[in-house]
């Protein structure tokens, strides 16, 4: 493992090469291919005939102390002792030898991970990554990552979809919010409502009427404090104004909602980036297994298994085939909510750096 440990920074991530199985460290950017021998499993072989083999497996995303230790465990005994982890929580462990591959995933499935991931499978759901110190979620994005990828998991475990999925979902409806091919996303259904007893108090006034992306909100005096009012009419419960202003509380257990969107894309390996679009809204954000929205993201993935061509991701599938008969297929309603006819966007979304009044 690690030799030399750097000075510690105060912010960045740590060297990676320092943590890197040295077979990786020695070919770095010599990489002259690689295959997919099964699922959960990847050969790399450099440019110098050094062959390397990656093991996926899944985790619950939130991991425990225990659970890292496990992890740890298989990694000294099977993998050199290196570990790493992926964007998605997926920990991946690497042998140089093909016949060391069998026992270490023989070794992570008797401990109750399971291998796959890799290519055309949905890989582990990614959640926002503030979720446990945030201060504005209106749900658990961990809880729904692992609610739904129980329901996955054959389709994370077999890579048989056309192409590869990255579904995200998040906890509020203006941040790290997700963007994916499948993106669950909180959706507020009502404006703030506003504990005048504590705006004085707690929130700085101009910051928060100037992070309104319409204008909706102006200073006042309510009760003889100074406090803040929402023109509820302009209002589009976006949930801006509640990390600068707590009392201005938007989330609860009844008009926090979910929504589904797809298509999007961040990758422009082969086409433009595309960005996500509203399929359906309204869900209940129902924990602690949120069967509403999973039963539209099953949905949703097997109309695109049923109709997709190989290798089509799920926003070239609806581009071939029309957002009508997307609808059709996936059994959703179009409705009203769909249409993006709002026509104070242009001139009033804060789409700059600039503070406005
Ligand atoms: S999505 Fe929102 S609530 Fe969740 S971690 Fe990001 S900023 Fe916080
Ligand atoms: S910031 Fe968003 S939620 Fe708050 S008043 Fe403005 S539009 Fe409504």
């Amino acid at each position: 493992m690690a030799t030399e440990m750097r000075e510690p920074i105060e912010s960045g991530c740590p060297d990676p090469f320092q943590y890197m199985h040295p077979t990786m460290r020695r070919n770095f950017g010599q990489w002259a291919y690689h295959e997919h021998p099964r699922p959960g499993v990847l050969l790399h072989v450099s440019k110098y005939g050094d062959k390397i083999w990656t093991v996926k497996a899944g985790t619950q995303r939130i991991l425990d102390l225990f659970t890292l230790r496990k992890l740890c465990d298989i990694a000294d005994e099977y993998s050199d002792g290196y570990i790493r982890f992926t964007l998605r929580s997926n920990p991946e462990f690497f042998v140089t030898e093909e016949e060391r591959v069998q026992p270490l995933i023989d070794a992570l499935e008797a401990a109750g991970f399971i291998v796959g991931g890799t290519q055309n499978s949905v890989t582990t759901l990614s959640h926002t990554q503030g979720w446990l110190h945030c201060d504005i979620p209106g749900t658990d994005a961990s809880g729904v990552v692992k609610a739904m990828m129980d329901e996955l998991i054959d389709e994370f475990r077999n890579a048989d979809m056309p192409n590869r999925v990255h579904i995200t979902t998040s906890c509020c409806q203006i941040n790290c919010g997700g963007q994916g091919d499948i993106a669950i996303n909180v959706q507020h259904t009502k404006p703030p409502k506003i504990n005048h007893d504590l705006v004085a108090n707690v929130c700085e006034r101009p910051s928060v009427v100037a992070r309104c992306p319409v204008a909706a909100i102006r200073p006042a005096m309510v009760n003889g404090k100074p406090s803040l009012e929402v023109d509820e009419k302009k209002c589009i419960c976006c949930g801006a104004c509640f990390p600068p202003c707590p009392p201005m509380q938007i989330n609860d257990a009844e008009h926090t909602k979910l929504s589904i969107w797809v298509g999007g894309n961040h990758s422009n390996a082969r086409g433009k980036p595309t960005f996500q679009k509203l399929v359906a809204s309204g869900i209940p954000n129902n924990p602690p297994r949120w069967p509403e929205a999973t039963a539209i993201v099953k949905r949703i993935l097997k109309a695109y298994k049923e109709g997709a061509k190989d290798w089509e991701r799920i926003n070239e599938w609806i581009e071939r085939i029309g957002w009508p008969r997307f609808f059709e297929e996936v059994e959703l309603p179009f409705t009203k909510y769909h249409i993006d006819n709002w026509r104070g966007a242009r001139k009033s979304l804060n789409a700059s750096a600039h503070i406005r009044f």
